[in-house]
């Protein structure tokens, strides 16, 4: 493989989506706590668990669990609060060793990721992706049409780090949505599968299957990936 540049997923593939949910649910609990005075790890304690069972409505039911009554304007401004946090997040310990091992091998980086753009911005800000990566693309801002697998994001990022598609890798975790890209253009894709993470049992998109799978970053480095 001639690979020149590689594009990363956000969450689940460089930061762990647990570990922004955790952030998240910490600004939540202290609000809740003020607000309606109750005990924040109590409340912090509760959306954790209510999440782990089922991850829709969980404000709602943390309310009803508590038994707080709330009105909907509560829960707009608590999903609003989550949204536009600026979470404590930290790259997985094997992203850094491989973006320098890539940039030491003249080798372009990039990040398409899905979700809202103000959420995924304050993620990208937290790790101090601009400095990391040659080009990121957040599709919300194509417009919601645009979200993954969408083709149009890939078209974007090999016009601008000047790639072919076959010399372009990308990397993610959701069967969903990052591996589909491989029967519109050849982009090689490779599937990483992190411990815990969120998308690991969805369906493939349409069948189409990953064409190596990873467990790691460092698996990427090497003759058989990148940088021989
Ligand atoms: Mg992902």
């Amino acid at each position: 493989m001639n690979i020149q540049a590689v594009v990363f997923d956000l969450d689940d593939t460089l930061i762990s989506e647990k570990q922004y949910v955790t952030s998240g649910f910490r600004v939540v609990s202290r609000f809740v706590s003020d607000r309606f005075g109750i005990d924040e790890s109590a409340v912090f304690d509760t959306l954790h668990q209510l999440f782990a069972a089922d991850s829709k409505r969980v404000f709602n039911r943390m309310f009803e669990e508590l038994r707080i009554p709330y009105q909907e304007d509560d829960i707009r401004r608590l999903i609003e609060l989550y949204r536009n946090h600026n979470p404590q997040i930290e790259f997985f310990d094997d992203v850094i060793p491989c973006l320098t091992y890539l940039r030491n091998h003249g080798v372009k980086t990039g990040v398409i990721t899905d979700g809202y753009k103000v959420t995924q911005w304050k993620k990208l800000k937290a790790v101090s992706a601009e400095i990391w990566f040659d080009h990121i693309i957040v599709t919300d801002e194509l417009g919601k049409d645009f979200w993954k697998p969408h083709p149009y994001p890939f078209e974007l990022m090999a016009e601008k780090l000047g790639v072919q598609f076959n010399q372009m890798m990308y990397v993610g975790d959701n069967p969903e949505k990052d591996f589909y890209i491989r029967s519109v253009y050849p982009v090689i894709t490779v599937r990483i599968v992190r411990d815990g993470s969120i998308y690991a049992k969805k369906p493939y998109y349409c069948g189409v299957k990953e064409n190596f799978k990873i467990e790691s970053m460092h698996e990427l480095k090497g003759a058989n990936f990148v940088g021989s």
